[in-house]
Order: C-alpha cells, then structure tokens, then sequence
C-alpha cells in the first residue's frame, strides 16, 4: 500500500492522533493497538513501514467500529482491513506532485 501514515486522522469528524512507539510489541509482538479513551492508534516503529501501514489500517478500521457501534468481531476488523488493503493498492496517486512525494518519502524506508 502507497500511503503515507497521517499524525492524526478524523473519524466522524472526531480527532485520532497517530503515535509511533519503538517498544510497542517487543514483548508480545504487538504491531498496533488501538486506545479509544485517548483516541489514539500506537504504531511499533520498529516494523517495516508496510507493515506500520497495514497496523495503521487495522487500528483505524477498531475505531470507525466503536464510534459507528458497529461492534466488529476480531475476525471481522481483520478481513475487513485486508479487503480494504486490497482496494488502496489498486488506487492511484491523483497527480504526479503527490506521487513524487510518496516516492521520496519512500526513500526513506529502511
Ligand atoms: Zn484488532
């Protein structure tokens, strides 16, 4: 997936904030979590982008779930999430600006 990992992000105009934590998982190889009270998704920074990507996405898709009370299984996040995974891949940067920025940014990976 080609997206950059926003600071924050808006769910039903409510404000997430997006937080990298080196630590996160090394215990139990936890690659996200999601913390409704503070409205907030941890990412381990230690994981390949692409996986912090798919974290991403999962932890977004648990607070869409509790905001809308949809009431998703664990299951039901994880397929959606791949499902959507799938769609992202197959949408296109809408100008060469925004494609430049995406390739330069990945430079950066490691
Ligand atoms: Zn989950």
């Amino acid at each position: 997936m080609l997206f950059k990992i926003p600071e924050s992000f808006r769910i039903a105009g409510v404000k997430h904030a997006v937080e990298l934590d080196p630590n996160l998982g090394l215990d139990y190889r936890l690659k996200g979590e999601a913390t409704y009270g503070h409205r907030k998704v941890v990412l381990c920074s230690q994981q390949p982008i692409e996986e912090q990507r798919r974290a991403f996405l999962h932890e977004a898709i648990h607070h869409v779930d509790v905001l809308f009370d949809i009431r998703l299984r664990e299951s039901q996040v994880i397929r959606l999430a791949t499902g959507i995974a799938e769609l992202i891949q197959q949408l296109e940067p809408d100008s060469a600006q925004e494609l430049a920025g995406m390739i330069m940014e990945r430079g950066h990976e490691t």
